[in-house]
């Protein structure tokens, strides 16, 4: 363990990257199992369908996250499966393989379900400029390990085996650990409800038993031989298995979306208790639901979005197209554990807002300084500049660093517009923070790069076209191209060091 980063880090850091935990229902400061290295895995998409917007509020906030730890010099390795084989139509044990039953529907390979929509996920992650994970393995990469991992729950008596499925024991674990910490559930309150769903000639000995290996009928087409018999992993085991893989025993943080909690990652602990008696994960993190105009989203209630639906406007419930980035500066406008409501309105504001920000990020590289500067926007600047290190080491809180984003934005603009001079160092710290939070932290980026740097090109050329014209004292033509680029919303400024141009 590197005691001198961690002692480092937590000095730098004064107040320290605190962190709620699911598990402990608490705001934690952030410790490292072992500095700098940091792990990190989140449950990707399972990938039999177009990805939707919920789960892209999920691999966002996450995405963030990294981005952060990272930024506080963190080593993060960062792990994000695909779900290829094993998840279940009702989500538990009783349903068909999502994959397979959409591949005998198209009458495709499921190899091809799963390469078109993995392809599809990466596309929509690079729209909405989500850093790429060090590792992305896959269940069937792991069907070896997965088969092990079984083996060893069974060898420690914590599952059993029923005509080639194995299900693990949760009445046998429970003697001797705790069930149920992680989502708060009781599984005596849940007996009553659950019981008829056992009298159906269910193969487990008790209602909240899980598969961890289930026997394969024999026209499935993805399953592979097991000491059970030809069958394939249970769902909650890929992650088990995979993350432990990469991230160690114990590693530091698990994400996923508060719909995982139970059971997904319930049984992922009892899994690895069971299996190599250790709890594997330190920090549990859980992201909240997406709904629309304030309900639950649903494809029967007709309110599912897609995310490519929202780029193109073409949803019923949208007045227009939304690009991608205002899309996420949109979604990090909540804090990753609220409610995030969609509305067409919502969403109008929102766009508003981000060219607002934009605008003054573009603007903020046109300044220049002057050796008169105020010298209060030097401890405004810094002020803002601690706060947004301070929101974001509260539990990652983007909507609060947004605000404090928007504080420094208004400085832009005092000075882009004239009403403010700044020196130096002042500037220099307002563009390295805006560029460390927006760009670094955040991941938000300028949109249209190739039209910002053709509009730079262009506006060079003219404001030098310009000063030959004030040169040759053509006023009518300086007057000119001034006034038709205010009408097109390009403001320009003549000063002693030059003249300069901003968006309005
Ligand atoms: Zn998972």
């Amino acid at each position: 363990m590197d005691y001198l980063f961690l002692l480092a880090y937590l000095c730098i850091m004064s107040a320290g990257l605190h962190i709620y935990n699911t598990l402990s229902r608490k705001k934690e400061l952030f410790v490292p199992l072992n500095p700098p290295f940091v792990g990190l895995y989140v449950c990707g998409p399972t990938v039999y369908d177009e990805v939707h917007l919920g789960n892209m509020r999920q691999f966002t906030s996450f995405d963030v996250v990294y981005r952060y730890l990272s930024h506080l010099g963190f080593k993060v390795r960062y792990v994000r499966n695909i779900t290829d084989v094993g998840h279940l139509t009702d989500d538990g044990d009783q349903g068909e393989d999502k994959i397979e039953k959409k591949a005998r529907a198209n009458q495709i390979e499921p190899m091809e379900i799963v390469q078109k929509y993995t392809n599809g996920f990466h596309h929509i992650a690079k729209l909405f400029n989500l850093i790429e994970p060090n590792i992305e393995p896959t269940a069937t990469g792991h069907i070896i390990e997965q088969i092990e991992m079984v083996k060893r729950i069974l060898a420690n008596g914590y599952a059993y085996e029923v005509n080639g499925s194995v299900y693990f024991d949760v009445k046998r674990y429970m003697q001797d650990h705790k069930y149920g910490e992680l989502s708060g559930r009781k599984i005596d309150e849940q007996l009553e409800q659950t019981r008829e769903e056992l009298e159906g000639g269910s193969e487990k000995k008790y209602f909240a038993d899980f598969g961890i290996w289930k026997a394969a009928a024999p026209e499935t087409i993805m399953k592979w031989p097991s000491p059970w018999g030809e069958g394939v992993p249970g769902w909650h085991l890929e992650c088990s298995v995979m993350s432990t893989k990469y991230l160690g025993q114990e590693f530091d943080i698990h994400g996923g979306g508060m719909d995982l909690k139970f059971p997904h990652h319930e049984c992922e602990i009892a899994q690895s208790v069971g299996a190599d008696g250790k709890a594997p994960v330190r920090y549990w993190m859980h992201g909240n639901m997406l709904t629309v105009n304030g309900e639950k989203m649903s494809k029967s209630k007709g309110n599912s979005f897609l995310p490519m639906e929202l780029f193109s406007g073409s949803h019923p419930m949208l007045s227009k197209g939304f690009s991608p980035m205002v899309v996420r500066f949109f979604m990090l406008q909540t804090h990753y554990s609220s409610t995030l409501d969609f509305s067409n309105e919502a969403l109008e504001a929102s766009e508003k807002g981000f060219q607002r920000l934009m605008n003054a990020y573009t603007n903020v590289w046109k300044l220049s300084a002057s050796a008169d500067g105020n010298p209060v926007l030097l401890s405004e600047i810094q002020k803002y500049s601690q706060a947004c290190e301070e929101h974001m080491n509260d539990d990652f809180n983007t909507p609060k660093t947004i605000a404090s984003l928007f504080e420094l934005a208004a400085i832009v603009n005092k000075v882009s517009n004239g009403l403010e001079k700044i020196h130096e160092e002042a500037l220099t710290v307002l563009q390295q923070t805006m560029k460390t939070y927006i760009e670094k932290v955040l991941g938000l980026q300028p949109e249209a790069n190739q039209d910002s740097q053709t509009l730079d090109k262009a506006m060079d050329l003219i404001i030098e076209i310009r000063k030959q014209a004030r040169q040759n004292k053509d006023w009518a033509t300086s007057d000119q191209i001034r006034d038709e680029l205010a009408a097109a919303g390009i403001q320009i400024k003549d000063t002693k060091d030059g003249t300069s141009w901003s968006l309005v």
